[in-house]
């Protein structure tokens, strides 16, 4: 193990993070490091309780004259995501991370370095050990697998923590704290059709759009990136009108939390239409790639003749397709009237797959409010019940909705301004987070989410700020100081 740590300040933070470094944790495979964080519990002889699902909670007295402060739940994940340069020989199941020094950073040597979320376990660790910070009554949880499932979040009972604050310890942007998250759910359609031979006179074609950026459909819903889904769908629906189009296949779009990058549809054109098909896709390439030149100067519309295809959609099948893919929202919904420049609400048409006897259509839909959430993801059924598809829509995982009025807020902000004279950001994200998972098994919890500055999360370049995790140490005192009596 590098000795480079040793030397760095807070010696219980750093100290505890190297302890962490050594314990194998991929996700789904947290065995060791859960027996460590009970057995380091149960030496220092307080409330050490592991739940059903594997999560650990650790129950720390308040320090002398702080008894009647609020109770506050401190909260990391102990689950690390666990990726390596292919040229560094590593088993995460059984070696130690190795951490050093680079600059003003600690990375890992050819491995993801795990803090995420190993600096937030340090600083709870820490804090339990401690005999000279003053806090109020403390509870330390300790989830499993949030990289992989947000399992631990999922599985936690309502009746586990006593406190009615939490910080969670899990966000990657020093000076940024979190009050709000997307919650999600995946709305996946089934269309059935049959199948039609597709007789003489037809020329067939290969269409394809290529080029687009891709993205997060949460993240970067916002960003005006082109769906490759739509701008093709565009050109078909279209093209139905007015050159009798006929539809064999559709596919478009791959992962469901990702904006569709690339589409192709097979189709075929009767012959006395070809001429002025052709005039007219090649004018719509130029019209959407005017449309989207800033956003998406790699678009590109393209199609080429080819084999007639074995056989075609029926007609009615085709038409109702192509006309709820068009009516099918995709995009921003809402923005938040409580935070500046945050999504609130999104949906995204994923993909659609053509298979022997069904199309198969992939939505996700997000948002900080759970109705709101449900409102669109039924937006989405109602087009393609309109078409006769049927929709199935998954569980999903709630949202944390933004509290701008909250006490913890205030006290966190506060704190940071005292410490560092200048004021944090507060934010929310379009995105999953536990908080929106633990708000919905404590209602009225008043959480934040922060942390220090983590670079290249979940790759082999991970890299934590070493000030940053000092400040991050520091903010953390500075609001369990200032917590209120209850
Ligand atoms: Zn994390």
């Amino acid at each position: 193990m590098s000795k480079e740590l040793d030397n760095l300040q807070p010696a219980g933070l750093w100290k505890y993070f190297q302890e962490i470094c050594k314990i194998p944790r991929p996700s789904k495979k947290e065995e060791k490091i859960a027996a460590y964080i009970v057995a380091f519990g149960e030496k220092l002889g307080l409330e050490t309780i592991v739940d059903e699902i594997g999560n650990i909670l650790i129950r720390k007295p308040a320090t002398k004259g702080m008894e009647k402060v609020q109770t506050v739940v401190l909260q990391s994940h102990i689950d690390m995501v666990c990726e390596k340069n292919s040229d560094t020989l590593h088993d995460f199941d059984t070696d130690p991370i190795q951490p050093y020094i680079d600059g003003e950073w600690v990375k890992a040597r050819g491995t993801t370095l795990g803090a995420d979320d190993g600096i937030g376990i340090a600083a709870q660790l820490a804090l339990l050990e401690a005999t000279d910070i003053p806090h109020g009554p403390i509870e330390c949880l300790f989830t499993i697998d949030e990289e992989t499932g947000l399992t631990g979040a999922f599985g936690l009972k309502s009746d586990l923590l006593k406190g009615n604050i939490l910080l969670n310890l899990d966000s990657e942007d020093e000076g940024e704290i979190f009050i709000g998250c997307a919650g999600g759910k995946d709305t996946v359609i089934t269309m059935n059709y049959s199948k039609v031979p597709v007789g003489s006179g037809f020329v067939g074609y290969i269409i394809k759009v290529s080029g687009l950026k891709g993205g997060h459909s949460g993240d970067d819903i916002n960003k005006g990136l082109g769906n490759a889904n739509k701008i093709l769908n565009r050109l078909l629906w279209e093209a139905n009108r007015r050159f009798e189009l006929r539809l064999s296949k559709f596919d478009g779009g791959n992962l469901r939390n990702a904006i569709a990058r690339e589409a192709m549809a097979v189709v075929t054109i009767p012959k006395r239409f070809v001429a002025d098909f052709e005039k007219y896709a090649r004018l719509y390439a130029d019209v959407v790639r005017k449309e989207y030149k800033v956003t998406e100067p790699g678009l590109n519309v393209q199609f080429k003749t080819a084999d007639l295809p074995d056989y075609l959609f029926d007609v009615a099948t085709q038409e109702r397709l192509i006309n709820a893919l068009y009516a099918c929202p995709h995009g921003v919904i809402a923005m938040s009237a409580d935070i500046p420049n945050f999504v609130e609400t999104s949906t995204n048409l994923a993909s659609v797959k053509t298979f022997d006897k069904s199309i198969e259509i992939t939505t996700s839909q997000r948002s900080s409010v759970e109705s709101a959430k449900d409102d669109v993801g039924n937006m989405v059924v109602a087009v393609f019940n309109l078409a006769g598809g049927k929709a199935v829509h998954s569980d999903g995982y709630p949202g944390w909705t933004p509290n701008p009025d909250s006490a913890v807020l205030d006290i966190s902000r506060a704190a940071y301004l005292r410490l560092f004279k200048t004021e944090p950001k507060v934010l929310a994200i379009h995105a999953g987070l536990e908080c929106g998972l633990i708000g919905e098994k404590y209602p009225g919890m008043d959480m934040i989410s922060y942390g220090p500055t983590i670079k290249g999360a979940h790759s082999p370049d991970e890299r934590l700020k070493i000030d940053t995790a000092v400040k991050f140490w520091d903010l953390t005192l500075e609001i369990l100081k200032n917590i209120p009596e209850a």
